[in-house]
């Protein structure tokens, strides 16, 4: 199939791609890698009167660090996020998520900002984000707002933005020491979809018990999941014994769907086997 018809324009300006989403609203739709939303488009799930591309919009790409946040602009690509050193240095955990996306071709063109406007409940990039508390910097012609991964993923396909807004910016925390990540994932072909995968990072003090952890899980429910019974490790050690309790705890606190896949059973199975992992990994990772 085809497209339907609709009219295109390429801004070269954040404020003039506002413009068009504001006259066009709901009927307009950005275009960014169009690795989601060109499938979506042929397939004519997706109808819109207006294409805003803005892959010519030089200041929605760059990479830097303000104090102890990393600052990413919307389109920047995943194979950029794959080899950047300053993300490598100030968030790894962003890097290798990055380099498990799809195949070299999809990592080329495809971007950070519309990895989490499509809100796929197996992307990797959401799931990342959602583990290390991240935000994102929405703009329309009505202003800007700030919106915290907690409130930023609705469901399947559906976030918190609204038709008028883009995303301009993602808001990362930087690691600091004693920080150790992980991101685990199983797929039936390579290049595919994760079924489950699992982000997780631990943060311990001089005696190496536990002050902060995130996980966060994809392919469980109709947006990425982050887990309550991370908490548990809080003050603990992260030896065996604690993230056993902490793997089993996060496998009871979700409910997902069985579909065509994989049953909702084997999903809970392999929430816990792969939390597991990532925390036994994330813990090994520790340096101080
Ligand atoms: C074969 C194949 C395999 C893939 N495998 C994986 C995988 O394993 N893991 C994974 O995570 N992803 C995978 N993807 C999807 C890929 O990551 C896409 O890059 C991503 O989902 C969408 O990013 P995009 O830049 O291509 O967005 P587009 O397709 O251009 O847009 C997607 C949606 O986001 C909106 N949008 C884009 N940018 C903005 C913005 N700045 N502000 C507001 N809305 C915006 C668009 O309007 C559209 O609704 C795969 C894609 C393909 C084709």
């Amino acid at each position: 199939m085809k497209p339907s018809k609709f009219r295109y324009t390429a801004p070269s300006m954040v404020a003039e791609a506002l413009d068009f989403l504001n006259e066009y609203g709901s009927d307009a739709k950005i275009l960014a890698g169009g690795q989601s939303l060109v499938p979506m488009l042929n397939l004519r799930l997706a109808r819109p009167k207006i294409l805003v591309d803005i892959n010519r919009v030089e200041e929605l790409s760059f990479i830097r660090v303000e104090g102890d946040t990393l600052v990413i602009g919307a389109l920047t690509r995943h194979a950029e996020l794959e080899k950047s050193e300053i993300v490598k240095q100030n968030c790894p955990l962003l890097s290798e998520a990055a380099a498990l996306i799809g195949s070299r071709a999809v990592r080329t063109r495809g971007t950070i900002g519309g990895s989490l406007a499509h809100c796929d409940p197996a992307a990797e990039l959401p799931c990342v984000l959602h583990a290390l508390g991240a935000e994102a910097l929405v703009v329309s012609k009505q202003g800007e707002r700030t919106i915290s991964m907690d409130e930023f993923f609705i469901t399947y396909f559906t976030t918190a933005l609204r038709p008028d807004e883009l995303i301009r910016e993602i808001r990362v925390p930087v690691f600091t020491k004693r920080m150790g990540h992980a991101i685990t994932e199983v797929w039936r072909r390579y290049g595919d979809f994760a079924l489950v995968n699992v982000a997780a990072w631990i943060k311990t003090d001089s005696d190496e018990k536990v002050v902060g952890a995130g996980i966060a899980l994809g392919g469980v429910g109709g947006s990425p999941h982050k887990a309550k019974a991370a908490d548990l490790l809080v003050g603990k050690r992260p030896d065996e014994k604690a993230i056993k309790e902490t793997a089993e705890a996060v496998a009871d606190e979700i409910s997902p769907e069985s579909d065509n896949i994989a049953s909702s059973d084997y999903r809970r199975h392999l929430a816990k086997v792969l939390t597991r992992r990532a925390l036994t990994l994330a813990a090994a990772r520790i340096r101080g």
